[in-house]
């Protein structure tokens, strides 16, 4: 089972997918950790992104897919994986659709968590204010917003037109968005 989580910034895709590894042992392969991840190492890839995404801007196609493409078949071989923050763009859509079919596998379900600006404003305000996450600032998040609805939200059509796309009210508090997941997960795949 190949999930993906999909979403504006801050809409609740890494609470779900960490809920989702936690109760059903899937493996979560969220770009935004890993990136962080190689951010907190001090790699080459970390100094190279670090800029990039403290703006709020979208690192390159190339970076995050071969991140994924590092962990694809680890998380193949342990029964699929939840994709939280990738795709992003409709190049990494469809390189992710290659990727899986040289493994014999497909995305499966694709979860849109729908959360309107003004709720998204306040989540991130709060986000900020706690952990002072460097692209939760207001300036980066505005430009974190645009990416999404440039580059990320023309993948909706691509998921839809595949007929993989449900679309679900991410308004609610955290337990009730779960409870519609998992009732999307146990529907057969129409
Ligand atoms: P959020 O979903 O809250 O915006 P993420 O943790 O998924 O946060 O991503 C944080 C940042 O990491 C993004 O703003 C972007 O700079 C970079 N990033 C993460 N995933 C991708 C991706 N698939 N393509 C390009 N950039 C990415």
């Amino acid at each position: 089972m190949n999930l993906i989580l999909f979403g504006p910034p801050a809409a609740g895709k890494g609470t779900q997918a960490k809920r989702l590894v936690e109760q059903r042992g899937m493996v979560q392969l969220s770009t935004g950790d890993m990136l962080r991840e190689a951010i907190a190492s001090g790699s080459d890839l970390g100094r190279e992104c670090q800029a990039i995404m403290s703006r709020g801007d979208l690192v390159s196609d190339a970076i995050v897919i071969a991140l994924i493409e590092a962990r694809l078949k680890e998380a193949e071989d342990a029964g699929g994986a939840i994709f939280d923050g990738f795709p992003r763009t409709v190049a990494q859509a469809e390189a992710l659709d290659a990727m899986l079919a040289k493994l014999g596998k497909q995305i499966d379900r694709v979860i849109r968590l729908k959360v309107d600006d003004t709720a998204l404003l306040a989540r991130v305000a709060k986000r900020f204010a706690e952990q002072g996450r460097p692209d939760d600032n207001p300036e980066a998040f505005s430009v974190r917003l645009e990416a999404y609805n440039r580059n990320t939200a023309p993948l909706l059509p691509y998921y839809a037109d595949k007929g993989l796309l449900t679309e679900i009210d991410g308004m609610g508090a955290i337990e009730v968005v779960s409870s519609t997941i998992d009732a999307v997960l146990a529907a057969p795949v129409s």
